[in-house]
């Protein structure tokens, strides 16, 4: 059987020449855009497309959300879900509420090839990447599920953005569009491990994204043991490809910094840090590391007062991440290898 095409994979100018194609005028291909972004459940709800039409989309195309494999709920009111795919694969997302509104972690790529030691997500590696219409259903679907509208989209759940950019750049594409979902480029933040060569290409879009980047250490050794990435992109390669990505966009670069026990916590490690990112205009961000895999132990209170303190005292923008969901399984990955498991 030939296989049906996803229309959430499509922008609204591919949906006018796919109803072109399908012998309508080209116009109904933007009621069709407007019917998929405002919740129609099927075809038969899609009453100014004729039926000859409506038949037609039937017969050859999919509309379909993942379906929620597992959901869990926590006391501060985060939810997480494992969602599977229509081939089987299971995936997860995060929706976080703040007084701003809600936001969404979103998956790129079932499972991730970049291997960070600490992260649940990169066990049994990459098995592939997500379609556009993929991503925007972890929204769809959650939307829906829960009755809210989300406003801000983090790309931190599994996968490596990066490696999937162009259905990435695709999805923000269609997610920013007014008759999308309508969500400004400035609500969105990609995280990276940093795949150099990605985030000079990242940068030729210009789009005022938040651009966040996961460092952990500023000691080349030891950032090669946490993440294996750092050996075809050692940190002066990154701090390079950041430059760029400044020059292009203007816009403040987050540091992401996991705040591992002992370990990656220490003044050395934020004076170090600090050498390293002098000349960018950055953010840290610090991260309650997640124990999720043996090694990774939160860091004490005493030490993360320390290290952000000092950071501030020099004169650097840095906050703790407020720990969202910590009675739930909420570090990526966790959810899909209780499912896999069950
Ligand atoms: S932290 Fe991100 S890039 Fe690293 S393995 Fe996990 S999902 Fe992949």
């Amino acid at each position: 059987m030939a296989k049906r095409i996803d229309l959430y994979s499509m922008t609204e100018k591919e949906l006018c020449s796919l109803a072109e194609t399908m012998g309508e005028k080209a116009f109904r291909g933007k009621q069709l855009f407007n019917w998929l972004y405002s919740g129609a459940g099927s075809f038969d709800d899609m009453t100014n497309l004729s039926k000859g039409f409506r038949g037609a989309l039937e017969e050859n195309c999919s509309m379909c959300l993942p379906t929620v494999a597992r959901k869990q709920v926590s006391v501060d009111g985060t939810v997480k879900y494992a969602f599977r795919l229509s081939d089987g694969e299971v995936i997860e997302s995060v929706v976080m509420s703040y007084h701003h509104g809600h936001t969404i972690c979103l998956s790129t790529q079932a499972g991730c090839n970049m291997g960070c030691r600490f992260c649940a997500s990169a066990i049994g590696g990459k098995t592939r990447d997500l379609s556009c219409g993929e991503i925007m259903g972890q929204i769809l679907a959650a939307q829906k599920d829960l009755s809210v509208r989300i406003g801000n989209i983090v790309f931190m759940g599994m996968g490596e953005p990066l490696d999937n950019l162009e259905q990435v750049l695709k999805f923000m594409e269609i997610a920013t569009c007014e008759k999308g979902l309508n969500i400004g480029y400035r609500h969105f933040t990609l995280s990276t491990c940093g795949l150099c060569d990605k985030i000079v290409l990242l940068a030729e879009e210009k789009l005022p994204i938040n651009l966040a980047v996961s460092v952990h250490s500023p000691f080349d050794s030891q950032r090669s043991e946490m993440m294996p990435v750092n050996k075809k992109y050692p940190l002066a390669k990154l701090v390079d490809a950041l430059k760029v990505y400044q020059a292009a966009t203007g816009r403040r670069i987050t540091v992401e910094y996991a705040l591992n026990k002992g370990s990656n916590d220490s003044v050395e490690h934020a004076k170090e840090l600090m050498r390293l990112f002098g000349g960018l205009l950055y953010h840290v961000n610090v991260i309650p590391i997640n124990n999720a895999r043996e090694g990774f132990y939160k860091s004490g209170r005493e030490a993360v007062k320390k290290f952000v303190d000092y950071l501030t005292g020099q004169g650097v923008s840095a906050t703790v991440r407020r720990e969202l969901g910590a009675d739930i399984s909420a570090a990526c990955g966790q959810l899909k290898h209780q499912v896999e498991k069950s």
